[in-house]
């Protein structure tokens, strides 16, 4: 939606502060507020011809001629970035159609993100030291995540057959064969599913939990100065997804907790019911960097500063503490053998 985003006082371009939580001036610094509201109307019930609302309203499309992600944008500000992948490949598309339910502000500021990203850089003890020296790389871009709240129940069906083995007193192997079939319903409440390839919905719940308490109606306003991503998949895609993946991790716990050492049949089985949706844009900063040629990126959670990412190791640090482990166990034997 391209709406006046131009200060009453000089008409320079107004953005979303963070740290205000209003509209500032990039030009005079002057605050403009706008109306937020809490995102009340709770989830909707999924059906077979359950969409995504479309909007009246209009939006510019970037498209990234790199990895081909589509962005959004609110105002006349020209994307120069893919927040996506980093490269400046991007042309202007055509305008679209487009409102989420529902969005989570940014909550922590650029600079207060790369504090965060520091400091998770130093828990990794095995990253090069060249790498957390750095410097302050400003190869970092916050944008919104299109993304689905589901809650829905599941009831599973599982049946089969167990061995359990043991030991006689005089050492011989015997088995016993135990059928089960049995039901298990679970809860889930607000698991969240990304839209978007950019990150994938493993990675987002490594980000730590978004509060669905703080999200509010959705407002052209929160994207001034921002970018958005937009959905990759259908609402029906993507549920279709979320089934499939939350029934293999169903599986697995139903097979993990089972009280036999040998599973001989396995049949597992689950429906689910009552399926409620929102559509929400989640803050997310997405950082770039260039380690010994080699592409790395992270992910930090604009909401709480929680990092994600993988990090070079270096060989050194690891070839030395392998190297002291070996030293301590070879002088421990060593001592061991003299005063024994
Ligand atoms: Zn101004
Ligand atoms: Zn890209």
């Amino acid at each position: 939606m391209i709406t006046s985003n131009k200060c009453a006082n000089c008409s320079g371009e107004l953005v979303y502060d963070v740290d205000s939580g209003e509209l500032i001036c990039t030009h005079c610094s002057s605050l403009k507020d706008f109306e937020k509201e809490s995102e009340k109307a709770g989830k909707k019930l999924l059906t077979q011809d359950s969409t995504i609302e479309q909007s009246k309203t209009k939006y510019t499309q970037y498209s990234c001629q790199t990895c081909g992600r589509k962005h959004i944008s609110a105002t006349d500000t020209p994307l120069l970035r893919c927040p996506s992948c980093g490269d400046n490949n991007l042309i202007k598309t055509v305008k679209i159609d487009f409102t989420p339910d529902g969005i989570i502000p940014f909550k922590i500021n650029k600079n207060t993100a790369l504090e965060h990203f520091y400091i998770w850089l130093k828990t990794h003890h095995f990253a090069p030291n060249s790498l957390k020296k750095l410097g302050k790389s400003k190869v970092l871009d916050g944008f919104y995540l299109p993304a689905y709240f589901y809650d829905f129940d599941t009831s599973t069906h599982y049946s089969g057959v167990g061995i359990n083995t043991y030991r006689t007193p005089n050492g011989q192997m015997r088995y016993t064969r135990h059928s089960f079939d049995k039901t298990r319903k679970d809860k889930y409440v607000n698991r969240i599913e990304s839209a978007s390839s950019t990150i994938s919905s493993v990675k987002i719940r490594q980000l730590g939990n978004y509060s669905e308490d703080k999200i509010l109606v959705y407002r052209t306003e929160f994207l001034y100065g921002w970018f958005g991503g937009q959905v990759d998949a259908s609402l029906q895609e993507n549920s279709q997804n979320m089934k499939r993946i939350v029934t293999q991790e169903i599986a697995l716990d139903v097979r993990a907790k089972l009280p036999y050492s040998n599973i001989e049949s396995f049949n597992c089985q689950t429906k689910f019911s009552d399926i409620m949706y929102k559509y929400v844009y989640l803050p997310v900063y997405k950082g770039f960097y260039k380690y010994k040629n080699r592409d790395y990126s992270y992910y930090i959670n604009g909401e709480n500063g929680k990092v994600a990412g993988k990090t070079p190791k270096s060989f050194w640090k690891i070839f030395f503490l392998v190297l002291g482990i070996t030293a301590v166990a070879g002088a421990i034997a060593y001592l061991y053998s003299i005063y024994h």
